[in-house]
């Protein structure tokens, strides 16, 4: 069965209750009574499974952690108020001081500035690679190199990685691979491949409509034997190994980061986002199939798109192997100029002009002058953000009214 099928029935069974309410059920208490001392001795060490207090877990964002897990195949999840919270508790739980991360692909704007301009004054160094940069990567690990982190595509420079490689890379020199899947949920599985950490802003295609901010981490089980995450590199896991076996990077990651910095998910965002999960499987194939009607399409027209179902594209042979369920709802038109991009936007009677992503609208942006602005030309470049560059995320729409309506803004 088709990988979508497939979770067409998972998450419409798994959201929806067979006993009691069918919606999922809003518990939007802050802080939660224990009854009794003792529990309350058990929830603080563990042995009583119940929730604590709302930064440390809520049932209801329970319910979306415990289905994204099942969706990327992890042991479990954190959920968190945005994308930004997800990547920063992932990969805060892993660092620091004089700690280094490899960083590969295009990256999100908001990513970049953490990792280059916020952990830098930390004493937390990263380096930036692209995609392919396959030797410099190996060369570039040494003892204090505690991650490698990737896009699944590049945003918004649509190049996309060889992830089996990089994580045989990772696995091989024991480094903890993390990949942010927000632009390929089910159609890309990291940990599959190879990844041991994923992480979603699910404020795009996940939620879908703009609802609600959030975020989600997913962590694979800890082997029983030989783990990278039983190596001198990380020390510090040992102990959370010692008390939660397989689990032990789900309890380091709420120790580390969403105890002390507090990104932690809201119930109603929880809510709202499975309301849009339960859907994802029938809007994705859709989208990506959009794409690739209207990136060919305006290609032939003579605009300058970039995605990699384009033959032209140096990743198209990637894209049609490890692609096979597309890469997203992404693709840039570069209009040379930031004029003519300005004036393409001000034409443009279908597309919303936002910073967001994987909506069912088809939404668009002007990156230079945007999420780009305060970024040197040597950083754009190594991005690919040029002066004309304007990202397009596809909607649900009919392809043939989008592909008219932008052939008529690029007059
Ligand atoms: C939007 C986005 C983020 C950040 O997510 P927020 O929910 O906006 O904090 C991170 N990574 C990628 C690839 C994104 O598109």
């Amino acid at each position: 069965m088709n990988k979508f099928e497939n979770y067409c029935t998972k998450f419409v069974q798994s959201i929806g209750s067979k006993e009691g309410a069918v919606s999922p059920a809003v518990v939007s208490s802050a802080s939660f009574s224990y009854g009794s001392p003792e529990t309350a001795e058990g929830i603080f060490n563990g042995s009583v499974k119940k929730p604590l207090y709302s930064r440390m877990g809520n049932p209801t964002t329970a319910k979306l952690e415990s289905i994204i897990a099942e969706m990327d195949g992890g042991i479990g999840a954190v959920a968190t108020s945005s994308g930004m919270g997800a990547t920063t508790l992932a990969v805060m739980s892993l660092v620091s001081q004089g700690d280094e991360i490899i960083s590969i692909g295009g990256l999100f704007g908001g990513t970049y500035s953490l990792f280059d301009e916020t952990l830098s004054r930390f004493g937390i160094k990263t380096h930036f690679f692209d995609v392919d940069e396959f030797e410099n990567i190996e060369n570039t690990i040494n003892d204090n190199t505690k991650i490698i982190f990737l896009e699944s595509v590049g945003n918004p420079n649509m190049r996309l990685p060889d992830i089996e490689k990089i994580a045989n890379i990772a696995k091989e020199k024991n480094i903890a691979l993390i990949v942010d899947n927000t632009i390929t949920p089910l159609s890309v599985s990291p940990l599959a491949l190879g990844a041991d950490i994923t992480v979603y802003s699910t404020t795009k295609i996940i939620s879908g409509n703009s609802s609600a901010l959030g975020g989600c981490v997913v962590f694979r089980a800890i082997n029983e034997n030989d783990d990278k995450f039983k190596t001198k590199r990380y020390a510090f896991l040992a102990k959370f190994i010692k008390g939660a076996g397989k689990m032990a990077l789900i309890p380091n990651a709420k120790k580390r980061a969403l105890r002390d910095f507090g990104m932690s998910a809201n119930a109603h965002a929880s809510y709202q986002t499975m309301l849009g999960l339960e859907t994802l499987a029938l809007r994705l194939p859709r989208i990506v199939k959009n794409v690739e009607i209207i990136a060919l399409e305006l290609s032939k027209n003579g605009l300058h798109v970039n995605h990699p179902c384009l033959e032209s594209h140096p990743h198209h042979t990637r894209y049609k192997e490890d692609f096979q369920y597309g890469c997203g709802t992404l693709l840039t038109i570069d209009m040379q100029t930031k004029e003519r991009a300005y004036d393409f936007l001000r034409k443009t009677k279908l597309a919303t002009i936002t910073a967001n992503i994987g909506d069912s609208r088809t939404l668009a942006l002007h990156m230079a002058s945007t999420i780009y602005s305060d970024f040197d030309e040597d950083t754009r470049k190594f991005l690919g953000i040029t002066d004309g560059l304007i990202r397009i995320s596809i909607g649900l729409e009919n392809p043939q009214e989008i592909i008219e309506d932008f052939l008529k803004a690029a007059k």
